[in-house]
């Protein structure tokens, strides 16, 4: 076997340890204990979790980076934040955009994302949001998987130029349909654009992702409709529901009638925990709701559940780091997964079940596989967790595009000999 680069001892998420991975020509070759091969380069990560990298599911790369543009969100309110990013949008610039994209593309690839699906608003005629990030996606391709939804902030019915936007997107290259039903004016025009958003995927040969049920509202039921358009236009496994906060507060048995019907037309979810439990249950005074959707319960019922970041440094959001551990560390609290099966379920929300969402190519840690993977500072998928732990290096096709080095502390204690600890 002719090999490129062999990482020697690594620890896989699955509890495997000393593995060997051989990568030859961009592709895991071999993934094996003891493997016996030449290589050009080896590389020593004996104890270290070796994973496929982070894929954020939900994110929106227009607003990122634009902190404190125009002005800062004093209440840090979904409300307040909209209006903000109302004000904000007739300045923007294409170059602006592409600007503070590329910045976060490289943050992100700095703490070990291999991919993004970010919405993009097309409720701006101009459409330069949509220009500047399908540019920013040609430009990132080479290290940084960009996926782009068409996303109707204003709502596809409550804003008149909205579903001709949408459809121009589409047309020139975004490639899954967004919508937000609970934003549209009633909760029958809400499942109208359900089914519209639908049909036009289904004529499209399209994925569907809309932030849907983003409320505290326990009626706000437009996954119903999701899941029954679905079924009706034969898209099962390619529509995903985000947010889905009104889950929170539904009704059990209610609930109880729904999960087998979002199961069967094999949707997916999305729970965003940084922004679910900041921004929901604002309008209770105690007890406060949580907010974030029913993720146990959910993939209790066979429904794959991802966890995104959603907003960093935004109108919505003055704080994140484009660290998706940090984020499944917010899942694991907020929806108190803190079983051993839990804390697995919440690394895979981070990894390999937000690849499936996307539906990506070569994704995984089987031979054949991309040679897209991240060596963490961490033994396992639980300590990753603990310490959001560093990224010691980051592999794109087999090549070494960020390196870290590991965090050590030197402590000089009164009355103790000097020593030297790593983050652990
Ligand atoms: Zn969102």
């Amino acid at each position: 076997m002719d090999l490129d680069l062999i990482l020697r001892g690594a620890n896989l998420p699955d509890g495997r340890s000393g593995v060997d991975i051989g990568i030859a020509d961009g592709r895991i070759a071999a993934v094996a204990p003891g493997l016996q091969a030449e290589a050009r380069e080896e590389r020593d990560v004996t104890g270290r979790l070796v994973t496929p990298p982070f894929v954020d599911a939900h994110f929106h790369m227009d607003s990122t980076l634009s902190l404190g543009q125009p002005r800062l969100n004093r209440s840090g309110t979904l409300l307040e934040g909209i209006a903000l990013w109302g004000e904000l949008k007739p300045q923007l610039t294409q170059e602006a955009v592409m600007e503070r994209a590329l910045a976060y593309c490289d943050l992100a690839v700095s703490r070990g994302m291999g991919a993004i699906r970010s919405h993009v608003d097309v409720c701006d005629d101009r459409l330069l949001a949509v220009e500047a990030l399908l540019e920013v996606k040609r430009r990132v391709a080479p290290y940084l998987t960009l996926q782009l939804v068409a996303f109707p902030q204003d709502g596809l019915f409550r804003s008149p130029t909205a579903e001709a936007n949408l459809l121009r997107a589409l047309d020139m290259g975004v490639e899954v349909v967004g919508g937000i039903p609970h934003f549209e004016r009633t909760m029958s025009e809400g499942a109208a654009s359900v089914k519209r958003l639908c049909e036009i995927a289904a004529e499209r040969g399209l994925l569907v992702d809309l932030h849907c049920d983003e409320s505290d509202d326990p009626l706000s039921r437009h996954i119903e409709s999701l899941a029954f358009e679905t079924q009706r236009l034969g898209l099962q496994g390619r529509v995903n529901g985000s947010h889905l906060t009104s889950m929170h507060s539904m009704d059990n048995y209610y609930v109880s009638k729904l999960l087998p019907l979002m199961a069967e037309a094999r949707l997916t979810a999305i729970a965003n925990p940084l922004i679910n439990i900041t921004i929901q249950g604002r309008h209770d005074s105690y007890p406060k709701r949580r907010g974030m959707t029913r993720v146990p319960e959910l993939l209790e019922a066979g429904v794959p559940v991802a966890f995104g970041h959603d907003c960093c440094m935004d109108p919505w959001y003055s704080l994140g780091s484009a660290d998706l551990l940090e984020v499944a560390h917010m899942g694991v609290h907020v929806a108190q997964m803190t079983s051993l099966d839990g804390m697995a379920d919440c690394f895979r929300a981070v990894t390999e079940t937000p690849a499936k969402i996307l539906h990506l190519e070569g994704y995984g840690l089987e031979p054949g596989c991309r040679a897209d993977l991240v060596v963490l500072q961490a033994r396992d998928p639980v300590e990753a967790i603990r310490l959001k732990a560093n990224r010691l290096l980051v592999l794109r096709a087999g090549r070494t595009i960020a390196e870290t080095p590991a965090q050590v502390t030197r402590l000089h204690l009164p009355g103790r000999p000097e020593q030297v600890v790593a983050e652990r």
